[in-house]
């Protein structure tokens, strides 16, 4: 096949590439101006090579043994109808992933809530982006991760970075923010923090009390947009209520972050002509994530940044797709659109489009977590079908979740490798992968992307659509109903998306392969895109941002005598997500090839540990094996590890699985541990 221009198979920085075969080289594209991190330059890898799945397999006597796909679409419509007759539409349950394309998303909603009949869907994303989700809807009316293009940082004279490590975790972005005076908010010293002409480091779990304290300077500071604050927002006095307490001392007294540093970073942004509040998961990976993310918004508010140009807040969003994943039906509570499961109007529309009874569309069902932690239990889901993810390295209590899929009756795997999770499957379908197939995804930016087919599959895989498809008919449903062909698909999804909040109907593959820069909404074919929302109004009825109220709680769990240290986990540049991709990349493996631990040396030697000895890292729910690392920077009572380890290396062993009450996302980011010895010797 000719080069094809399209873009990276990872991050939701989407950048730029051709591929040549499976030879990548990077292209001029706005996010990433011709860069690529090294993930992107070696993302042709596992297009060659026998580390792919190529056919269907079968568990027979405890072993996968091959089979042919119309055995195994036979065999998995089979079981999934006789646990649906015994256990109810319930009794099966799907588990999607931020990494699928907008047209496998959209479907994936619909065969689970039409062909199934089941309300037990959702995906990884929850574990992602979730937080920064309820909280920009909370206060704007709608979430678009950045509601503004990356190519506008670069007008900021000053960018808060929350929470966010782009120069680790997407390199290219950070040209974006050169010139720009950062203050950067993380408990650890970054490669982004050592950017930064201010690092603040608060304790983790503490940095809605270090938003507060800021806000708070920036009040008695006298900065406080205050014609702003009158005609573009409500709830400020409800908010200020809260925040009044938090004068920046009592601040630095819960944070360790100083007052006078919380003053500057408040004058650094006040005086600057145009600025940014970033956060990403840092700040939501929380018991309190919604209410941490609300709490910088409020931040940003108060200094008139949102919804005017050259300025802003926007969140960092992680997965490839994690903007569109979470905005076509396969999130427990959804529709199409960006729609509410629950709303009459919605339902009634979606199931016209559909040409199904909204009546009998089911209702939302369990968050991830939740979802994972009732597989196999009474009223449980006693099937699983998972599609785009690794739930056994990165769901939370991940032994546990390793536990719940064995209890179950039936547990079938989408994937083109062999993840630890497709591992333990009765049955693992073999797909195809980003550059073998067209598909649409959307970016941090809300920037709809096409990813063109650049490489035929190789014999025997197809695509994750023709899986529905095929199923589908074997479930009953009518020959057109679930599309196979991606385009198609997108045909339906415009449709189903109109009126929503995310209206993709003006957007079609033709105007995407003639390179049109379309940012949702796009609610007609010569309407231009939204590249920056919120200019004239935001999305609440009456077009005014929302201050909430949030009060600091602190972490879920706090260390004691038994767990003296605090634990927290993220990412490292070589590495994405549960790492099933980037662990089978040489390259990338031999530079990061197991987990480790960063600590003090101080902390270190105190647990009887040099540089490269093995640690257990033990919580109350389990202990995670990894290799020491001195970190000087490190504060003493803190630990991180990075999270894309399988085995007895993964982090999401002991991490913790208290859920926030909005969003359901999970405190990965921080929990108690004690460090010791292996074999505490
Ligand atoms: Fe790919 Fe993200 Fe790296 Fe860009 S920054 S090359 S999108 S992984």
């Amino acid at each position: 096949m000719p080069q094809v221009d399209t873009h990276c198979p990872y991050c939701a920085l989407q950048c730029g590439m051709s591929l040549d075969g499976a030879r990548v080289t990077p292209r001029d594209f706005p996010v990433n101006a011709g860069g690529l991190c090294q993930k992107g330059w070696t993302s042709g890898s596992l297009l060659t090579g026998p580390k792919r799945l190529t056919t269907p397999m079968l568990r027979v006597n405890g072993a996968l043994e091959p089979v042919s796909w119309d055995f195994a679409l036979d065999f998995v419509a089979r079981k999934l109808q006789a646990i649906r007759a015994e256990h109810g539409p319930d009794g099966v349950a799907i588990f999607g992933g931020g990494g699928l394309t907008n047209e496998k998303a959209y479907l994936l909603g619909k065969f689970a809530r039409v062909a199934l009949g089941t309300s037990q869907i959702d995906y990884n994303g929850r574990w992602c982006m979730s937080s920064a989700a309820a909280a920009g809807i909370k206060a704007f009316g709608a979430d678009r991760g950045m509601p503004f293009p990356v190519t506008d940082l670069k007008s900021a004279d000053v960018v808060l970075l929350a929470g966010a490590n782009p120069a680790e975790t997407m390199p290219p972005f950070t040209q974006h923010l050169r010139g720009t005076d950062l203050i950067v908010v993380d408990p650890r010293r970054t490669p982004t923090a050592e950017l930064a002409g201010l690092h603040l480091a608060p304790a983790p779990g503490t940095d809605l009390a270090l938003a507060l304290g800021i806000l708070h300077a920036v009040v008695e500071g006298g900065h406080l947009d205050q014609s702003y604050v009158d005609d573009r927002t409500s709830g400020f006095g409800e908010m200020w209520r809260i925040a009044a307490s938090w004068w920046p001392e009592r601040a630095e007294r819960v944070t360790g972050v100083s007052a006078a540093d919380m003053r500057l970073a408040a004058e650094k942004l006040a005086g600057a002509r145009n600025a940014y509040v970033l956060t990403a998961r840092g700040t939501e990976q929380h018991a309190t994530g919604t209410a941490t993310v609300g709490a910088w918004i409020n931040l940003a508010l108060s200094l008139g940044l949102p919804g005017r140009k050259g300025s802003g807040y926007g969140c960092l969003t992680g997965q490839g797709n994690g903007q569109g994943g979470r905005e076509h039906g396969q999130k427990a509570d959804q529709l199409p659109g960006y729609r509410k499961l629950d709303d009459p109007a919605a339902r009634e529309y979606v199931a016209g489009v559909w040409g199904v009874d909204a009546a009998g569309l089911p209702g939302p069902g369990r968050s991830a977590t939740e979802l994972l932690e009732a597989l196999g239990q009474e009223n449980g889901p006693k099937a699983l079908m998972v599609f785009g993810s690794n739930v056994v390295v990165s769901a939370p209590r991940s032994q546990r979740v390793q536990d719940r899929l064995a209890s179950l009756d039936f547990l079938v795997v989408a994937d083109f490798v062999l993840s630890e999770t497709a591992a333990l499957a009765d049955v693992v379908l073999p797909v195809t992968q980003w550059a073998e197939e067209d598909g649409t995804l959307t970016n941090l930016e809300g920037r709809i992307l096409l990813r063109r087919k650049a490489l035929t599959p190789p014999p025997g895989v197809r695509s994750d659509l023709d899986v529905l498809t095929g199923l589908a008919h074997r479930l009953g449903q009518p020959e057109n109903r679930f599309p196979a062909d991606a385009e198609t698909v997108f045909e339906e999804l415009r449709i189903a998306s109109k009126g929503g909040i995310a209206d993709y109907s003006g957007v079609s593959y033709d105007r995407l392969r003639a390179g049109e820069a379309l940012h949702w909404p796009v609610p007609a074919e010569d309407h231009p895109g939204t590249p920056r929302m919120f200019l004239d109004a935001f999305a609440h009825p009456d077009g005014r941002a929302r201050f909430v109220p949030v009060e600091h709680t602190g972490p879920a769990e706090l260390p004691d005598d038994e767990f003296p240290l605090q634990a927290t986990t993220g990412r490292v540049l070589q590495h994405y997500q549960s790492g099933a991709q980037t662990r089978l990349i040489d390259e990338l493996n031999e530079v990061v090839p197991e987990a480790f631990v960063e600590v003090h040396p101080d902390t270190a030697k105190r647990a009887g540990l040099e540089e490269g000895d093995r640690a257990l890292v033990r919580s109350r729910r389990g202990e995670t094996v990894a290799r020491v690392r001195f970190t000087q920077s490190l504060k003493p009572d803190l630990v991180f590890l990075p999270f894309h380890f399988p085995g007895e290396q993964r982090a999401n062993l002991f991490t913790n699985p208290a859920l926030d009450p909005v969003s359901r996302m999970p405190e990965f980011k921080v929990c108690a541990v004690s460090l010791s010895t292996v074999d505490g010797a």
